[in-house]
């Protein structure tokens, strides 16, 4: 398997390599040159097997040999041994054609441990192979930073730093990045928001000699092996469902587009999935370019749902790439308006490919506290607020085929705002219980690069 740049000039590599790469040298995301396909046959036969085995079949044809199959069933083993439900992806119903995937049982109870603790396992594997050390650098809006702390400490041959927006995260997100006692964590509070510490991300990307230094590499929402792993789930839950003889719908909670870009790599594997329903809160860019055609960046407004709180979103240049038949010589065009004047508009053919793939709708700060509260009267299950993004939204696009909804954190993380709706403060689950109590360690940067880098070269292990 062969992946290649969305700007189409960078080295076209192997799966470890782009894996271990994160972002490519001209700038661009990797994608996989063609998306392997399974029949309805073989779709059929993932029913109702564990998660493991699924995610093997899944993701067994975009690895080539770049792992062995007892490698890879070893690190998908270790990687979801940790989840604290059997099934790992659990679907529950809370209407007549509507579903909740709970993406939440994981280690830092969000659903992007899913993809961290996979790429956690395949980095150990890759780099003893190597005998190499890496510095992991990735940017956080609260979620993935303590995902990949968690998937990362301790681990032999990886340093990893992870930049947050000072004062922007949850308690419980903060502390998660923290209280990591393993010498290979470094938690770096930034001034500034999300985007700042994104930005700075993609700036040491592109400071070759810093980059090669240290043995940069990156784990946050541009790494194709986090997209990979995310495939997964919308397997097992539309066969649950019963895929491949039944369309199935998705509705997820977006911000960097990861997530719902893996539903769009799982349906041209060949899943049935009729609709995938961008979901954002009032931070919009998403559903403003799907229904104007104009990509256009205005100013981050906080909101109860803070990992939507983006207004850059990365992945979405892979859809663009995508849409517009492979022309990276297009998509580098898009890219630069936005860099160079903050928007861009779709070409006429892209958008027509990109509305063909996705619905779109948003869901307002009233609305999220409405959705948790009935829901949480109606059914009895208490939603964090980026789900309740998503159930909203997947609730104006029910049809008559089963809408599952990406229930993307546990409620006990957003504990502030589910409080308000249900008057009922979500308990943290007993394994992480001693978090308020742990010490925590942690480091604050200016939004500057040379700062950055500065501090990255004096706090790794050499
Ligand atoms: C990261 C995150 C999202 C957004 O996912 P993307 O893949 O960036 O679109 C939504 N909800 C939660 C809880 C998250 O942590």
């Amino acid at each position: 398997m062969r992946y290649v740049s969305t700007r189409g000039t960078a080295p076209i590599l192997g799966f470890e390599d782009a894996l271990l790469t994160g972002l490519a040298r001209d700038g661009g995301l990797y994608v996989p040159q063609s998306v392997p396909h399974m029949d309805a046959h073989e779709i059929a036969a993932l029913a109702g097997l564990p998660y493991e085995e699924v995610a093997f079949q899944v993701i067994r044809p975009f690895i080539g040999d770049d792992f062995s199959e007892d490698e890879l069933r070893g690190a998908i083993s270790r990687a979801y041994s940790v989840f604290a439900h059997p099934a790992r992806a659990p679907l529950v119903q809370v209407a007549p054609q509507h579903f909740v995937l709970e993406l939440f049982h994981g280690p830092t109870l969000a659903f992007k441990d899913f993809a961290m603790q996979l790429i956690g396992q395949l980095f150990q594997i890759a780099m003893k192979k190597r005998g190499e050390r890496v510095t992991i650098v990735g940017a956080t809006s609260g979620d993935t930073g303590s995902a990949a702390i968690e998937a990362f400490r301790g681990l032999d041959n990886v340093d990893i730093f992870i930049l947050y927006p000072h004062g922007r995260v949850s308690e419980v997100q903060r502390r998660q990045m923290t209280t990591p006692p393993e010498a290979n964590v470094h938690a770096v509070a930034v001034d500034g928001h999300f985007d700042d510490c994104q930005a700075l991300v993609k700036d040491m990307f592109n400071d070759f000699d810093f980059r090669d230094s240290v043995g940069l590499s990156a784990v946050n929402s541009i790494n194709w092996g986090r997209v990979l792993a995310q495939v997964v789930y919308y397997f097992t839950a539309a066969t649950a469902l019963g895929a491949p003889h039944r369309e199935v719908a998705f509705t997820v909670p977006t911000g960097n587009f990861g997530d719902i870009f893996a539903g769009d790599i799982a349906r041209r594997m060949g899943l049935p999935i009729r609709e995938l329903v961008i979901a954002t809160n009032r931070n919009d860019i998403l559903h403003r370019a799907m229904t104007t055609g104009s990509y256009s960046v205005e100013g981050v407004a906080p909101t109860m749902s803070p990992s939507m709180d983006i207004q850059v979103s990365s992945n979405f240049e892979r859809a663009l790439y995508l849409a517009s038949g492979g022309d990276g010589e297009v998509v580098k065009g898009l890219m630069e308006d936005l860099k160079g004047q903050g928007s861009f508009s779709i070409p006429q053919g892209i958008m027509e490919g990109l509305q063909e793939r996705y619905a779109s709708g948003r869901c307002s700060e009233e609305e999220t506290l409405e959705t948790i509260a009935r829901l949480h009267a109606t059914t009895g299950m208490t939603l964090c607020p980026h789900s309740a993004v998503g159930a909203r939204v997947a609730e104006d696009h029910v049809s008559d085929v089963p809408m599952v909804t990406l229930a993307t954190a546990h409620p006990a993380k957003f504990p502030d705002a589910v409080e308000e709706a249900t008057q009922e403060r979500p308990p943290l689950p007993h394994r992480m219980a001693d978090l308020y109590d742990r010490p925590e360690r942690v480091e604050r940067c200016a939004g500057d690069l040379q700062a950055i880098e500065t501090l990255i070269k004096e706090r790794r292990a050499a």
